[in-house]
Parts: structure tokens; C-alpha cells; sequence
């Protein structure tokens, strides 16, 4: 097949410039590379590759380039092999969308090889090379008689694995991703027809586009990148822990949790936080040679994927990061040593699904993980705590045994007690006292969070009903929500439901969101939010400082009170210096006209110091620790005084005080 007719470079030069800018988008991208960002960045190489020899053979045909008879042959026989190689790429990377070659070596890897190696093979070898092209005495380009059936088998061949593959393990993507891969590849095997006219040249730019239309669709940053640190987000985990999962082979988790960050990144401020965040994600990605994926599923806490590990080895590296962190980090000149526990599981021997992978990410128990050494879990240690937890808060609700206790919020301005917090307590008979810390979590996990917010609520509810608080002068009572409670669509109805059925009035009930739970989703809690509003309920801001979101993106939410979390304030005892922090906090909430809450204050000296600082509310053991309900009714009286209940005409008192013992601390 001989020919005359001048080749069209222009397609393939706006491939050149198409992909170039492509890489170097790809290059500068805020990400740590993972193997399926090196699949995808080889496959726009090979495309780029692709057209420059393409461009070159097309001048050596047109008569622009003047070249030997063996500079020809390279030239050509690059070009096939860059343009043949799309397809096997193409492949490869379905495959790592999938999670399928991680692990299985071997026979999987040797067959999805064999028709690359063969096209390697015939272009090099020069008599089979014959077979695919050659040039004619005259120098006129020619297909061999093996041109046709060699490409359409290696093209058959790959799309017939693409087939099975996406059969096989098309739940483990969505449906979006599904659609997309299956658009993406009719539109690859489609652009090949256009190679039916030769002399036009553009199969390498049509296929430059797709390749970007998909990376578009398939690599939405930003659902999968941690936008504060550049890593792979907590959603990605999240996905990519649920093929490890089915997998079945050897992964070990590394997860390496700050414990004095929330700290640090309020005294550092965001900038500096940002950038010592990042550096210790690149050090994370770079030390293992590439063979860790670095996730950073929560604040403060840096997760590591290490396949294809023995535990040994696993060991070894999480080893290697502890002595790390243990040195200082060091950003803009300041430095910085964080206090890190450093611990290590495997799937799916220890952890079996997505749950018990984020229990163990989230179980910073100071108590149980010493900063000192790694400590290695064992699935059955986490797996038994959590199921007896599941099953004695199922007990709980069953029998009805889940109490809630009130803590005294004191108010500066007036000297009384003017609102408390709900806590909710539970009592095993074999576990003993389970710490809401604990359960809570364990019960969004388990689906129970539901029922004991409505427990709670109810309790709070007859309560209020019961006792007449507000004869005391109790203007409203704390309630608080979890962050998978406000995602839930029923919660409004249910309150409402409650709130009817004991005749509250809304100003009675405050809720309570924790700051993570605005960070967790903005949308659905601005929403849930905007619906409890309607009824007449206001919100307090919980844990200020501990989650990820930024003031202004907070004050866009309307919390009548910020609590700022206790963590603050015990710092601030510990250094004198680490004052200026809680200083700035509580100069920030009452610039923005918000009430500030303190808890968690222990002494005296606290005490004065917040006073003089002008907070409006404080809570802790100072002034009780949270009680049942009878006893507060009683810290009340004592507190606020009986003037209020003379002022009240027509109520009886239902629990006065008889003993001043029950009383745990009166120091209001
Ligand atoms: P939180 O909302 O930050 O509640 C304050 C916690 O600090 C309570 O712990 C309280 O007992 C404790 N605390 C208050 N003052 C002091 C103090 O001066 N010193 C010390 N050492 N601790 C103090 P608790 O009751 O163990 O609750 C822990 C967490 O569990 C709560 O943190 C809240 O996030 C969650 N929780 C408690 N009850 C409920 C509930 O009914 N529903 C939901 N969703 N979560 C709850
Ligand atoms: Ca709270
Ligand atoms: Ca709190």
C-alpha cells in the first residue's frame, strides 16, 4: 500500500501541545502520585510520544525530513509502538480504577503482558517486523500482510479483558464511574476508525480528548484529595478500603494521630498549620520509596495503605515514623515536635471492613496508645470492645436503662445558674460505666444513634415537664446532637413530635453541634439547621477549635453560643504563655457579638481568670459534675436561691431539697 498523498501534521501537533500541557498540569497537581496517577500520566506520555513520532514519520513520508533507511525504521517503528501501546495502558489503568492489580501478581499480570510483549517483540526482531511494515525500494511506506490481524487482535484482546473486568467488578464502582469508563472506552475504539483515513492524522488527537474528557469525569479531585493537605481524602480511604476488603491480600494500616495538634494549630494559625501539615505529608509519601499511600482521613491524623507488607516490615516502618515525629517538624522557621501515637493493623486479618477501619483510625484512647512506642492491634481486642459496647448499649435501650444526667452551666453576669447540659450515661451490669466518648461512636457506627438521641431527647423533654426547672430560674437545657444525628432527615419531626407531646416551648431546648458535624457536611447541616430553626430552636457551636472549619465559615451558621472546648483551657493552665490562644479565641467570639461558654473548669484560679476575661458562661466540676435529674433540681434551689420560687405563685415544688449532702459541689 503505497502513496503519493501528503500527510496533515496539524492534528497531531495540536496533540503535542494538547498532552504537553496536560503533563505539566498533571506534574504541578497538589497530589501525592499513586500507581494509578503513574498509569494515567504514562498513558498521556505514551499519547504525546505517540504524536511526536507520528509527526516525524509523516515529515520523513512528505519528504520534509531527509533521513537513513535505519533512522526511518526506528522512527515508524516507535510510532507503532507508542500508538499500540494506548491500548494496553488503557487497560492497566481500568484495572487500577478497579484496585485488581495491587495484588494479584502472577498469572493475572502475565497474561494482561503477553500481547504487549509480543508487539515489543515484532517490532524489534526485523523479520517479523516484515510482517507489520517495511519500506520499499522506492522508500514508500507499506503495511505488511500481519498489520491488520497483529493490531485489531492486540486491540481485540485488550477491550475483550476491558469487557470481563468491568463485569467482573463493576460493583465495586458507581454507577457514574461505570457509565463514564464504558463512554470512555467506545469513545477510544471508536476514534480508531478514524484511522481508515491514514493521510488525516487525527486518531492521536481524538483519543488526546477523550483521555482528558475522562480525566475530568474519573479523577474529580475533589472528592479524593484532602484539599488542606494535598492527600488522598478520607472519602478515598473510605473507597479504597471497601476493594482491600474483597481483595484478600495483605495490606497494613499505619495511622499516626497528633494528639496536641488541635493546640498547635490554633496558636500556629492556618498558614503555618497548613504548611508543617504538608510538610509531614511529603515526608510520609517519600520515605517508603513510594510503596505507601499517604491518606489523611481526619484532622490531625495521617493514615498509611503499605501493600503487599509482611508485618514485620510493617512494623518497621511505622517504627521509622514514630522516631521521625519524635524529632521536630520544622516550617517557616519555626519548630515544631507534635506528641504522636503511632499504631498498626492489617486487613483483612484484623480489620474487616470499612467500621472497624475507621474505629481503629479514630481510637486515640490516650490511655491505651503511649506515644513512646508503636502499638500493634489486634482485630479481636478492637472487634470484642466494640461489639460489647454495641450489644450493652442494645441492652440499654432495650430495657430502657440509658439515664441522663445535667451539668450546671454557671452564668457570670447574673451569678445563677441559668442553663445545663444534658449528658447522657450509661450503666452496664457487667462493663460498668461506659463513657459516652466511647459508645457514641460506636453506636453511629452500629445504627443506634438514632434511638438514643430520641432517649435522651425524651428524657430531656419530661424532665422539663416533670420538674418546672424554670422555677428555679433554668432558662433552657443543653441538648446534644452527634454529627451522624444531624444528617439524619427524621430528626426535625422527631423533635417536634417530643417537644408537642411534653408542652415545650422551643426557647427551652438549645442544641448542641459539634464543630466537626458543620465541617462534615455543610450542606445537609445547614439544611437540618434552617428546619429546626423554623420551630423555634437555637444552636450552641460544641468543641469550638477542635474541628477543621474556619471562623468566618462558622459565623455563616447561627450559633447563639460558642463552647469553646475544654482542651483550651487546660492548655492554657499548663503554660502561661499558652494564654494568648484561649485569649484570641475568646476575643474573636465576642468580637463577632457571640456568647462564649468555657467548660471544663476545675479550679478557683480558672475561674477567675475567665471572669476577668469577660465569659459569659462556665461549666465544670468547679461548679458540679452532671447529676440526675432530682439532684440538679436540688443544686438549683440551693443555687439560684427560693427567691425565684416565691416569685412563682401558683407551682408547688416537686422535688425540694432535704439534705444538703446530695448536693455534689456548691461553689456557684
Ligand atoms: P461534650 O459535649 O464536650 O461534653 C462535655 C464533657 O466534658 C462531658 O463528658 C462532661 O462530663 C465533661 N466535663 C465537664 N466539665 C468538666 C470538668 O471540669 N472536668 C472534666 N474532666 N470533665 C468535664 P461526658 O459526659 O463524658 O461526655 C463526653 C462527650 O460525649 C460529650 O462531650 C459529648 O460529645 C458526648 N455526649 C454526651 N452525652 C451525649 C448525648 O446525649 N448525645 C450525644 N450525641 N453525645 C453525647
Ligand atoms: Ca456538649
Ligand atoms: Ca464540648
Amino acid at each position: 500500500m503505497t502513496t503519493n498523498v501528503t500527510y496533515n501534521l496539524y492534528y497531531d501537533i495540536s496533540a503535542v501541545l494538547l498532552n504537553s500541557v496536560f503533563i505539566i498540569l498533571l506534574f504541578f497537581r497538589k497530589k501525592v502520585k499513586g500507581r494509578r496517577d503513574w498509569v494515567f500520566m504514562s498513558l498521556i506520555i505514551f499519547m504525546l510520544l505517540s504524536a511526536v513520532m507520528e509527526i516525524g514519520t509523516s515529515m520523513i513520508r512528505n519528504g520534509d525530513w531527509v533521513v537513513s533507511n535505519g533512522t526511518r525504521t526506528v522512527v515508524t517503528a516507535l510510532a507503532h509502538y507508542f500508538h499500540n501501546s494506548i491500548e494496553f495502558l488503557v487497560f492497566l489503568y481500568v484495572l487500577q480504577i478497579f484496585g485488581v492489580l495491587r495484588h494479584r501478581k502472577g498469572l493475572l499480570l502475565i497474561i494482561v503482558w503477553i500481547p504487549q510483549m509480543l508487539l515489543s517483540v515484532f517490532l524489534i526482531v526485523p523479520s517479523l517486523r516484515q510482517g507489520i511494515f517495511y519500506y520499499d525500494t522506492n522508500g514508500a511506506y507499506v503495511h505488511g500482510y500481519l498489520y491488520f490481524y497483529f493490531y485489531y487482535s492486540i486491540i481485540g484482546i485488550y477491550a475483550a479483558f476491558g469487557i470481563i473486568a468491568l463485569y467482573l467488578y463493576r460493583n465495586r464502582i458507581s454507577k457514574k464511574q461505570f457509565a463514564l469508563i464504558n463512554l470512555f472506552a467506545i469513545c477510544m475504539i471508536l476514534s480508531i476508525y478514524a484511522e481508515v483515513e491514514p493521510h488525516m492524522r487525527i486518531t492521536i488527537l481524538l483519543q488526546s480528548l477523550c483521555l482528558l474528557v475522562c480525566y475530568v469525569g474519573l479523577e474529580n479531585d475533589s472528592e479524593v484529595i484532602d484539599n488542606e493537605t494535598g492527600l488522598l481524602s478520607r472519602y478515598a480511604l473510605w473507597s479504597e478500603a471497601a476493594l482491600l476488603y474483597e481483595s484478600r491480600f495483605n495490606t497494613y494500616v499505619v495511622s499516626i494521630h497528633l494528639r496536641n495538634f488541635p493546640y498547635y494549630s490554633r496558636m500556629l494559625g492556618s498558614r503555618l498549620t497548613t504548611e508543617l501539615l504538608r510538610t509531614m505529608g511529603n515526608w510520609l509519601a517519600h520515605f517508603s520509596g513510594g510503596k505507601a499511600s499517604v491518606y489523611y482521613p481526619s484532622r490531625g491524623t495521617y493514615t498509611l495503605l503499605l501493600y503487599e507488607y509482611e508485618k514485620e516490615a510493617a512494623l518497621e516502618v511505622a517504627e521509622r515514623v514514630r522516631s521521625r515525629f519524635a524529632s521536630p517538624w520544622i516550617a517557616r522557621g519555626t519548630s515544631v515536635t507534635f506528641q504522636t501515637s503511632v499504631k498498626v493493623t492489617g486487613i483483612p486479618n484484623q480489620i474487616k471492613n470499612e467500621d472497624q477501619l475507621f474505629a481503629f483510625i479514630e481510637n486515640h484512647d490516650p490511655a491505651r496508645f503511649s506515644t513512646g512506642e508503636v502499638s500493634f492491634i489486634d482485630e479481636v481486642r478492637t472487634d470484642q470492645r466494640n461489639g460489647q459496647i454495641e450489644a450493652a448499649v442494645q441492652k440499654a435501650l432495650d430495657e430502657n436503662r440509658l439515664e441522663v444526667y445535667f451539668q450546671p452551666i454557671h452564668d457570670v453576669a447574673s451569678g445563677r445558674i441559668r442553663s445545663c447540659e444534658a449528658l447522657v450515661r450509661l450503666k452496664d451490669p457487667d462493663m460498668g460505666y461506659i463513657s459516652p466518648e466511647e459508645f457514641i461512636r460506636v453506636a453511629e457506627h452500629a445504627g443506634q444513634i438514632g434511638q438514643i438521641g430520641e432517649v435522651v431527647f425524651e428524657n430531656v423533654c419530661r424532665f422539663l415537664h416533670d420538674n418546672k426547672p424554670e422555677r428555679y430560674g433554668l432558662e433552657f437545657v443543653e441538648v446534644n446532637l452527634s454529627t451522624l444525628q444531624c444528617m439524619d432527615n427524621s430528626l426535625t419531626e422527631q423533635i417536634q413530635n417530643l417537644m408537642k407531646k411534653y408542652e415545650i416551648r422551643p426557647g427551652q431546648i438549645n442544641l448542641e453541634i459539634t464543630e466537626s458535624a458543620v465541617v462534615y457536611n455543610a450542606s445537609v447541616m445547614k439544611q437540618v439547621m434552617d428546619n429546626l430553626r423554623q420551630l423555634g430552636l437555637s444552636f450552641s457551636l460544641d468543641d469550638f477549635g477542635t474541628g477543621n472549619a474556619n471562623y468566618s465559615y462558622i459565623m455563616n451558621y447561627p450559633f447563639d453560643l460558642i463552647k469553646v472546648d475544654k482542651s483550651f483551657l487546660w492548655a492554657a493552665n499548663e503554660k502561661g504563655d499558652n494564654r494568648v490562644i484561649l485569649d484570641n479565641m475568646l476575643q474573636l467570639i465576642q468580637g463577632l457579638n457571640r456568647k462564649a461558654v468555657v467548660e471544663g473548669v476545675e479550679t478557683e484560679a480558672q475561674r477567675d481568670y475567665l471572669t476577668r476575661r469577660g465569659v459569659d458562661y462556665l461549666q465544670g466540676f468547679y461548679y458540679s459534675k452532671p447529676i440526675p435529674g432530682a439532684q440538679f433540681i436540688e443544686f438549683l434551689a440551693h443555687t439560684n436561691g427560693a427567691s425565684e420560687m416565691i416569685e412563682m405563685k401558683d407551682t408547688v415544688a416537686v422535688n425540694t431539697v432535704t439534705e444538703e449532702s446530695d448536693i455534689v459541689a456548691v461553689n456557684a
